[in-house]
């Protein structure tokens, strides 16, 4: 038997007759995966502890298979709020997905465990996260992963920002529409979102106004990935 381990469901699927497989984020591990034994033959096992968004301490236990199986659950917090609304539905299910698929397997991923926690406790208040909320949420985690995007600068040379400025997915950043291709990005944007990384998460709520440029940074984590964001489209679609 292991430890206890802190962590959040981010997913989950089915696995033959009567299991699921649950994914996780950690602090020490970064992405986990654990088979949930019995989870789809007895709710009660598990009761609602595996929904996404989720936070647990979980136990796991060897098996013989490749992935271990998740032997105790104990939920510290579980979306209450965050889950009366679609909205924030889509926005819990999307901070879930970036922050998870941004971490390491096997590695740790602390800070970007600690952005999802608040992330999920700002779901739960009073004031619905905005997009800009969103948008801080993206380039905090690309930060923590090691993938801090060129925003209050050129990526190629060290002249001051300027319009007319792009943005250019390949090299991670800003460039002067004269330095490369990329995305037309005014310069007041580039801006706006470098104030967006740099603002506490929880102060973003306060933000009404919409960024001029919404997803030039979810594009940039899509890129970096090689895919889409799954729960992106479903946000696109109630104009998150
Ligand atoms: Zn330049």
């Amino acid at each position: 038997m292991e430890h206890a381990i802190d962590a959040v469901v981010v997913g989950a699927f089915d696995l033959g007759e009567a299991d699921r497989v649950v994914r996780l984020l950690t602090p020490q591990e970064g992405r986990v995966s654990v088979v949930a034994r019995r989870a789809r033959s007895s709710r009660r096992r598990f009761g609602g502890m595996l929904e996404v968004g989720t936070h647990v301490q979980v136990v796991r236990a060897r098996s013989r298979g490749r992935m271990m199986n998740l032997s105790e659950v104990d939920r510290i917090a579980g979306p209450d709020v965050a889950r009366t609304e679609l909205e924030r539905i889509a926005l819990l299910s999307y901070g879930c997905e970036v922050c998870a698929a941004l971490a390491p397997e096997a590695a740790p991923a602390e800070k970007l465990f600690q952005l999802l926690i608040v992330w999920l406790d700002l779901l739960e208040g009073e004031r619905r996260p905005t997009v800009a909320s969103r948008v801080a949420l993206e380039a905090k985690a690309l930060t923590f992963a090691g993938l801090t995007p060129a925003l209050g600068r050129c990526a190629l040379c060290p002249e001051p920002v300027e319009d007319p400025m792009v943005f250019d997915v390949e090299v991670g950043g800003a460039l002067h529409a004269r330095c490369g291709g990329g995305r037309a990005t005014p310069a007041r944007a580039l801006l706006e979102l470098e104030a967006l990384r740099r603002m506490p998460l929880a102060d973003t709520v306060a933000q009404d106004e919409r960024p001029v440029t919404p997803w030039r940074l979810s594009d940039f984590v899509q890129h970096q990935l090689g895919r889409r964001l799954q729960s992106r489209s479903f946000l696109e679609t109630i104009g998150g």
